[in-house]
């Protein structure tokens, strides 16, 4: 074994109905006394909640998925007014994803308390949307001196999104398992993350208040998150970030439905993967847990459900073909992407995509 592995400096705080206390000492070591709290308005009672203690300067709403410019600018001007030294983000990967924006211009540390499994809060990693052309870049600045993860505040995160926003945390742990940069650390981490997450999501459907079952989802929220966050983005990112940037499908939901499809067709690529998420699935081969778990969870299935039309395929292969790296387990192709994209489009069998791959060799 040989490689370099290079960790995430973050203070990671975990406790269930602890977020209040946790958050207040969090700010109070980092001497923060005026506080930018960022919540998008159906997050804004659970922020209110949690910072009774805090000294807050000023409470901003604005938030819009994916960071469009303007939004980011408002926000900064805000920011800069109120004479703000910390930023609080209580919210999903989009009101993360403005903390950071923020962050990515004047300095200033952010505490990120996560209330869906995005993972956004523990990678350095920015997005910001110009139009329909989204840019994202890596910088140390963007993150999170400290994550707040407390399961109570996920409770009343509907069902759908639930299992969406989860299985845009498996997606980054199956990813991390031949991103470019993955490393063993990395593989250890999203096999825990991938184990954590068929447990608790499936419970998450049969009791959405229980919070054992919210736990693990979190847990593993944060595994998927720090190992992507290490290994880069691999092909299932790389079509996902194109499908978000372009065609302005929804986040979560485009990781959940692409994801299958890429298994498919890297996981008989690469043994160690395959055989790594097949034992955390619990199951025989990696693909049939995944479709089993997508199966008991009435998972998104495809993405013409999500605005994505048929006539987008070969727009959409064409410019995936530059961004797909070098290291993927094996060659990909213009026609690859485009029959990959075929089946995600019309919710296919994906073990039936990967069946005719092998076939037409
Ligand atoms: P989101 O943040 O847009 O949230 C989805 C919806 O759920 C919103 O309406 C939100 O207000 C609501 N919501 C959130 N938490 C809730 C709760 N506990 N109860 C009720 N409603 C709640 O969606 P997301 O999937 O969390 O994040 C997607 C964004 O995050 C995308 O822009 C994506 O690019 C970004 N992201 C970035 C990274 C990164 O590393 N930079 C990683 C993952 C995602």
């Amino acid at each position: 074994m040989r490689f370099v592995h290079e960790s995430q400096p973050q203070r990671v705080c975990f406790g269930s109905g602890e977020a209040a206390g946790m958050l207040a000492r969090e700010l109070e070591r980092l001497g923060a006394s005026r506080v930018m709290v960022i919540a998008a308005e159906s997050e804004s009672e659970l922020a209110e909640r949690i910072t009774t203690g805090v000294p807050v300067a000023l409470r901003y709403h604005e938030v819009v998925m994916h960071v469009p410019v303007g939004v980011a600018e408002r926000a900064r001007v805000a920011a800069k007014e109120h004479g703000a030294d910390a930023l609080v983000s209580v919210g999903g990967g989009s009101t993360t994803g403005l903390a950071k924006a923020i962050a990515l211009t004047s300095g200033l540390p952010v505490v990120a308390v996560p209330t869906t499994y995005a993972g956004s809060e523990a990678t350095n990693v920015w997005g910001l949307t110009e139009g329909a052309r989204k840019t994202t870049g890596i910088d140390a600045r963007v993150l999170p001196r400290a994550i707040v993860y407390d399961a109570t505040l996920t409770v009343s995160l509907p069902v759908p999104m639930s299992v969406a926003s989860g299985l845009n945390a498996l997606a980054h742990c199956v990813d991390s398992m031949w991103a470019p940069n993955a490393d063993p650390i990395d593989r250890a981490l999203a096999s825990e993350g991938i184990r954590a997450l068929r447990a608790g999501l499936p419970a998450i459907v049969a009791d959405p208040a229980s919070l054992d079952a919210r736990e693990q989802a979190l847990y593993a929220a944060y595994l998927s998150a720090a190992a992507f966050a290490s290994a880069g983005s691999g092909l299932h990112h790389k079509i996902c970030h194109v499908l978000g940037g372009a065609y302005n499908l929804p986040h979560a939901q485009t990781h959940a439905v692409v994801l299958p499809y890429v298994l498919a067709f890297n996981g008989p690529a690469m043994p160690e993967a395959e055989w790594r998420i097949a034992d955390a699935l619990g199951a025989g081969r990696a693909i049939d847990g995944l479709e089993d778990l997508r199966r008991e969870l009435r998972a998104p299935r495809a993405l013409r459900d999500y605005g994505f039309a048929e006539s987008d395929i070969p727009g959409a292969a064409e410019a995936m073909v530059p961004v797909v790296p070098p290291s993927n387990p094996r060659p990909v192709t213009a026609g690859d992407l485009r029959r990959l994209l075929h089946a995600a489009w019309e919710g296919a069998d994906p073990a039936a995509m990967a069946g005719e791959e092998e076939n037409s060799g």
